[in-house]
């Protein structure tokens, strides 16, 4: 059945061990795996869990935690939740959830109570913005981050495991020494105000690791969490190629529908196409119009590229992608025919997107 994501799981391995040197034995950070972007595929999650070099595996969504937990656990390994969690999932983080990153003193207390219901311990991670400005603690202030811990070491069920920073998602800062540094200073101060010792101090995510190699990653950032950098081997402030790495260990197969002889122009009077835009057409004389059979509900057409470089993609709606292959001549490297199979290399969205959509099949090879 098609479409199909076809998912190279010795490429993602190759990736695993690229980006866990790097991190590890260059870097001198725990790794986080992180498996948002293919929704905790259970294939991948176990290539995961039996990687020697990952302490954690991290996900935003708790539903996601919750398909590997024990197998996680199986395997010596930590689950860690990325996003800032829900007052209503608080129970589930308890079960499910060995650390996680949160930023209100006030989901903090809940998480203590349900903590105590459960007769758990729970691991927290403080998260503090350093001027991204999506979540955290923000930097500047202080005397609340002081406050906040001082109460949260007085909660008899959770334990500050560290604190950590997320960059370049919302507001695309780069991380660099400076700002990381200041993590740092943060995690120093509340060690030193609170005599304790924070375990972890994780400087971000795929848009951190470039500072690795160039050995401008600040002494004291013990952790990194890697999405981006494992699935596709890109670090992300740059979009540089990471040494070692793939970016092909996703191909998507659709099958072609129809294919058709017609003009580049559609006829008759404009209106607004599916989505409600009003699109503008260029006149390039007849083409070859393929159809495929899927669509913007399961894809982002601009985050596909096509691995057959003859092929243009035109345009397309919820269900059907419309392709330009009339420079695919016989004499050019071979015809295309309804019931052909058409490949696309992807970006990050439309990997996320193509795991969400129940609509695709998967294939691992
Ligand atoms: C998604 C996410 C990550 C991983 O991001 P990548 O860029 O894919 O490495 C790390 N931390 C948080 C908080 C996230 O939401």
């Amino acid at each position: 059945m098609y479409p199909k994501l076809v998912i190279d799981l010795n490429k993602l391995k190759q990736n695993l061990d690229a980006v866990s040197e790097i991190t590890k034995d260059h870097g001198n950070c725990t790794l986080a795996v992180v498996t948002k972007v293919l929704c905790a595929d259970h294939k991948v999650a176990e290539l995961i869990a039996n990687h020697p070099k990952v302490d954690f595996i991290a996900d935003s969504r708790i539903q996601n935690i919750a398909s590997y937990t024990d197998l996680a656990h199986e395997k010596g390994k930590k689950t860690l939740l990325l996003r800032i969690p829900m007052q209503s999932e608080l129970a589930d983080v308890i079960r499910y959830v060995d650390l996680c990153q949160i930023s209100e003193i006030s989901t903090i207390r809940l998480l203590n109570q349900e903590a105590e219901k459960a007769g758990k311990i729970q691991k927290i991670i403080m998260m503090i913005d350093l001027g991204d400005l999506r979540e955290g603690f923000f930097f500047k202030d202080r005397a609340l981050i002081h406050e906040a811990v001082k109460e949260i070491l007085e909660m008899k069920n959770i334990e500050l495991f560290g604190i950590s920073v997320n960059l370049t998602c919302y507001g695309a800062i780069i991380p660099k020494n400076d700002n990381l540094s200041v993590l740092v200073e943060i995690a120093e101060e509340i060690e030193k105000e609170h005599g304790i010792k924070l375990n972890i101090v994780s400087g971000g995510n795929s848009s951190s690791i470039y500072l690795v190699d160039r050995g401008e990653l600040p002494n004291g950032i013990n952790n990194l969490r890697l999405g981006e950098a494992f699935a596709f081997g890109t670090e992300c402030a740059y979009g540089d190629r990471l040494p070692g790495t793939t970016g092909e260990a996703f191909i998507l197969e659709a099958e072609i529908v129809e294919l058709k002889n017609k003009p580049s122009l559609p006829i008759g009077e404009s209106g607004k196409d599916a989505f409600g835009n009003s699109p503008v057409f260029e006149d390039r004389g007849p083409m070859d119009r393929a159809i495929i059979a899927i669509g913007k509900q399961d894809v982002d057409l601009e985050k596909i590229v096509p691995v057959d470089e003859r092929i243009e993609i035109m345009g397309g709606s919820s269900d059907h992608i419309i392709l330009d292959v009339t420079n695919c001549k016989e004499d050019n490297g071979g015809k295309y025919k309804v019931g052909d199979i058409v490949r696309f290399t992807l970006f990050y969205p439309a990997l996320l997107s193509l795991t969400t959509s129940k609509y695709v099949e998967r294939e691992y090879v």
